[in-house]
């Protein structure tokens, strides 16, 4: 039991209430079989106090490579059933979104992938999962949106997810998290879009990195007063490459290498280079 806890740390699946009894080497996978239990909750339809009934079947869940594995989990859910009313209900982990069989981390892969212009099949391949669970997330990126929250730091960029047609995508900066993707790039579907959030939300926002030809920077200013417009990464490295990368070398080793600024400067030296042409 010991070692299998240690497996469900080491994959960073952190729902307590998933046990994991064994674990299977497949020769082409692994395989790890276990179930998902907690204490009845109330019931979502009455809020009278349900009851632990029977396990659902076997749900699978593909999950990320390991150690150039891919990794089936098979997960069996408990039911739930309302003393009350007789309503029925599973238990709900943070590992598998209700109703999906695919596991969030690899929701959140496929989306990687997908923002690093991988091939579908190519994807698909490399989670181990069919090419329409690939379709199907690219047409579900519909993201359930806090709108009481952005991040400090935020990229906006364009990209072509379907042939031909371009998307407009915004990121947390840091995490990498897709904050939006908008079908359409016009300024009309950004501005309407971001304006969901308040002010006081917007005002938060510090950095956002775009195209140096972006045309949105306006918009972007109008909508986020306090933030600073950044060009984006790789333009700069496109159009001034060498000679800006010595200089932020020439910087850099001015500092320990462990400091702070030298860390800073590694991760943040485009920002040097901000537009402060309001
Ligand atoms: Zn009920």
């Amino acid at each position: 039991m010991e070692q299998l806890n240690l497996i469900t740390n080491f994959l960073r699946i952190k729902d307590k209430n998933i046990t994991i009894t064994d674990e299977y080497d497949m020769g082409t996978h692994l395989e790890l079989h276990g179930h998902l239990d907690y204490t009845a909750p109330k019931c979502p339809k009455c809020k009278g106090q349900m009851a632990k009934y029977d396990y659902q079947k076997t749900s699978k869940i593909p999950y990320l490579e390991t150690a150039g594995y891919p990794l089936l989990i098979r997960l069996r859910k408990r039911r739930f059933k309302c003393k009350e009313c007789g309503k029925m209900a599973v238990a709900e982990t943070p590992l598998v979104k209700k109703n999906h069989q695919i596991s969030v981390a690899v929701n959140q892969k496929i989306a990687q992938l997908l923002i690093e212009n991988q091939a579908m099949q190519h994807i698909a391949h490399r989670l181990s999962i069919s090419t329409s669970s690939v379709m199907r997330k690219l047409n579900e990126f519909k993201f359930e949106t806090d709108w009481n929250t952005l991040p400090e730091v935020m990229s906006w960029d364009e990209y072509a997810f379907k042939k031909g047609k371009m998307s407009f995508i915004a990121q947390d900066f840091d995490s990498l998290n897709v904050i939006a993707i908008l079908d359409g790039r016009t300024q009309a579907t950004i501005r309407n879009h971001f304006l969901r959030y308040p002010r006081k939300v917007r005002n938060r926002v510090k950095v956002i990195t775009m195209d140096m030809f972006s045309p949105y920077y306006q918009l972007a200013k109008q909508l986020f007063p306090n933030a600073k417009i950044v060009l984006d990464r790789f333009h700069i490295v496109q159009h001034l490459s060498r000679a800006m990368n010595r200089v932020r070398i020439q910087i850099m080793n001015q500092f320990n290498r462990k400091s702070q600024e030298y860390r800073a400067l590694k991760r943040y030296w485009f920002i040097a280079l901000c537009f402060e042409c309001n």
